[in-house]
């Protein structure tokens, strides 16, 4: 075996594929997100970020980053063990409470990121329960799909959102067999949610657990920010949430809420939660932070959506293809892996705008895209600026508009016209 040779191949083969992942060496800028410096082997320049899951710029909140300094001042750096040992720090304890407070929930429980959560809760939860099939949306994440693959208990993956096809494998499961639905509340690469309620009603009628993965929607949905089942009033319906600290609330981890006795299995039966290091103080202390800011605070949420609506209004007007979305991710439709990785390229090189490509295994094959993410921080200037480079981009090579009849989204030519008159553009 020549295995230096073999892990060559391996590489060769997503380059044939054309989607080898490329990293851009970014440094963010306290103050002036979504600006950061890129780094090539030649270079430093400033560019604008608009690819990223900071979703309300909470990573550079002078609140969370009081925070992270004070606890790191008073308690250091690491946690210095793991939950079990000596690792469980106070400011991870107020963590969990309020986590269970933004969800209504009974209990929290914190991992080390929102990866680690769905893989070991769903792993965890379905070994437990027994001869459990578990019912997975096919567009389920990564860390979901691990859970469900882990757990050993058999699967059944229903057609995306479908209802029918989920009532369909609910009925042939019978009521008295244990059931386990993963879903999540907002997907994350079309931007489109999930009927919550209804797949509720359906656990219901067929005694069936939930599990909800609303890493895309905390922070972001909601009077308190609890996400899409808070907007909805819909927390109570369903068993288990699972969310990030990494995205809308700037720092790092994940979590799950839920009712006590199952956390507390979880907490005592996870692999992937007991033996590895907790959080650090600080970043446990910067999450609640950040998480109580947002359970006030409306105005991130406002201006948040609001950048988003325009983005896709000013893009959709310009007859770029946006795809429709129901919410502030902003998808444009490519539709080939060379093509999307040629048009990230030349964005960054030509007019300093980053937006990484989204290829396969991460969407279909023939889906691929440009996936935009608008911030509260991407001011109307910015629009225009990244409306006018993606042209330049779309024409140079060649890239398909969307005849502006088919466009999914409703140009609002007042509120355009006034943003980009506001921008001088
Ligand atoms: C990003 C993501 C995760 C993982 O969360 P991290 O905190 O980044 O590990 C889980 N689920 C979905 C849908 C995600 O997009």
């Amino acid at each position: 075996m020549d295995y230096r040779r073999f892990f060559e191949d391996a590489i060769d083969q997503l380059h044939a594929e054309k989607r080898y992942r490329v990293f851009a060496n970014l440094e963010r800028i306290v103050g002036r997100f979504p600006r950061a410096l890129w780094r090539t082997a030649d270079a430093t320049r400033e560019i604008t970020v608009w690819c990223s899951n900071d979703y309300l710029g909470m990573g550079q909140h002078p609140k969370v980053i009081a925070a992270m300094h004070d606890a790191s001042s008073r308690m250091g750096s690491g946690a210095g063990g793991t939950r079990n040992i000596s690792g469980t720090n106070h400011p991870l304890v107020e963590l969990e409470l309020e986590l269970a407070d933004l969800h209504g929930k009974e209990a929290g429980l914190v991992f080390t990121s929102g990866f680690v959560s769905n893989e070991a809760s769903i792993s965890t939860i379905a070994r437990l329960l027994p001869n459990c099939l578990i019912l997975s949306d096919e567009l389920n994440h990564a860390s979901m799909i691990e859970g469900v693959k882990r757990s050993g208990a058999e699967k059944r993956i229903f057609r995306h959102n479908d209802l029918a096809h989920l009532e369909e494998l609910l009925k042939a499961a019978g009521r008295e067999r244990a059931k386990l639905i993963v879903f999540e509340s907002v997907y994350s690469m079309d931007g489109d949610i999930a009927p919550i309620e209804a797949i509720a009603d359906l656990a219901e009628k067929y005694n069936a657990m939930t599990y909800i993965d609303e890493v895309h929607a905390v922070g972001m949905y909601g009077e308190r920010g609890g996400g899409i089942t808070d907007r909805e009033g819909l927390s109570h319906r369903i068993d288990i949430i699972e969310g990030t600290l990494a995205k809308a609330f700037g720092t790092l981890g994940g979590y799950i809420a839920g009712p006590k006795s199952v956390i507390d299995a979880v907490r005592s039966y996870a692999p992937g939660f007991i033996f590895t290091t907790a959080l650090p103080p600080v970043i446990a202390a910067a999450a609640t932070e950040s998480i109580r800011h947002l359970k006030t605070s409306q105005e991130e949420r406002r201006l948040h959506q609001q950048q988003a609506q325009l983005t896709k209004q000013v893009l959709a007007q310009a007859n770029l293809p946006v795809m429709p979305s129901e919410t502030h991710i902003v998808p444009l439709h490519v539709g080939d892996p060379e093509l999307c990785k040629k048009a990230s390229d030349r964005l960054l090189e030509q007019h300093g705008i980053y937006i990484q490509p989204i290829n396969y295994p991460t969407v279909p094959r023939g889906t691929e895209r440009l996936r935009i993410t608008p911030t509260p921080f991407h001011s109307n200037e910015l629009i225009v600026e990244l409306k006018d480079a993606l042209v330049e981009v779309w024409t140079a090579l060649g890239i398909p508009f969307s005849t502006g009849e088919t466009s999914p989204v409703e140009a609002d030519d007042r509120v355009v016209t006034l943003a980009v008159s506001k921008a001088g553009g």
